[in-house]
């Protein structure tokens, strides 16, 4: 079931901060994205587990604040498991290692992803910027081709508060 996002705009979130770590959940956000641009969400043997568009969103975002001498990384952590509304107590940890060496921590994922990450910085020197914002629920039919490419065609998402009626944005 994933979670339907979109981007936001945080550049003027992001404009007093020297070092901004991107931290990502690699499950809904590189779904959506590979959807939105028509992209497979796994291409196994050109990128491994990394969705090409989501990639290329992450850059998009890293390239401008470089440009501007602002210090930037990219974070996300596929095992034990990749969703970060059930991250363990481990994956926490680490996270909390990587993101103090930066002043924000900009979160793509949905409303849980950055509970996890305002949770696990609550007492660190950092500031949590939520990325996405959540429209509804995804469905989508997966379709796998050789070798080991997995495409996602949308059928439609259900919008938050109109679920329970089928209200349906059709894909
Ligand atoms: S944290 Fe949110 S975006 Fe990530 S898998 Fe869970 S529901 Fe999806």
């Amino acid at each position: 079931m994933p979670v339907h996002l979109e981007p936001l705009d945080v550049s003027a979130d992001l404009e007093n901060f020297h070092s901004v770590l991107i931290v990502s959940c690699p499950v809904c956000p590189p779904m959506y994205l590979a959807m939105q641009q028509n992209s497979p969400f796994i291409e196994f043997f050109k990128r491994g587990l990394k969705a090409g568009a989501f990639e290329d969103y992450i850059q998009s975002i890293r390239k401008p604040l470089e440009q501007r001498g602002v210090r930037t990384g990219a974070y996300s952590i596929h095992t034990p498991t990749p969703m970060m509304c059930v991250w363990t107590e481990w994956q926490r940890s680490r996270l909390l290692k990587r993101a103090r060496d930066y002043e924000a921590v900009l979160v793509l994922g949905c409303d849980s992803a950055t509970y996890t990450a305002q949770d696990v910085l609550k007492k660190a020197d950092c500031q949590v910027i939520k990325g996405m914002q959540m429209i509804g629920t995804t469905n989508a039919t997966l379709k796998v081709r050789f070798p080991l490419t997995i495409e996602l065609d949308m059928n439609c998402v259900l919008k938050n508060d109109s679920a329970r009626k089928h209200n349906t944005i059709l894909g």
